[in-house]
């Protein structure tokens, strides 16, 4: 498998939350837990992307409360 955003090479790929492509580490940005079966991620170019940032920065502020 290939990683969506920089075409690595993985074995296990990290979804991102905001563009939905299946990406490398690497590529991860920020990842937060919400429980035991679900992970938020975004990826280094939805970070950059103002609306994605916000979302995820609200998703994972809803975790710490
Ligand atoms: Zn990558
Ligand atoms: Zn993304």
């Amino acid at each position: 498998m290939l990683c969506e955003r920089c075409s690595n090479s993985i074995h296990k790929y990290n979804m991102c939350n905001s563009c939905n492509r299946k990406i490398c580490i690497n590529c991860v940005k920020s990842s937060r837990r919400m429980d035991k079966r679900t992970r938020i991620v975004i990826c280094k170019d939805c970070w950059s992307k103002m609306p994605a940032r916000q979302k995820f920065k609200s998703a994972s502020s809803r975790i710490q409360q």
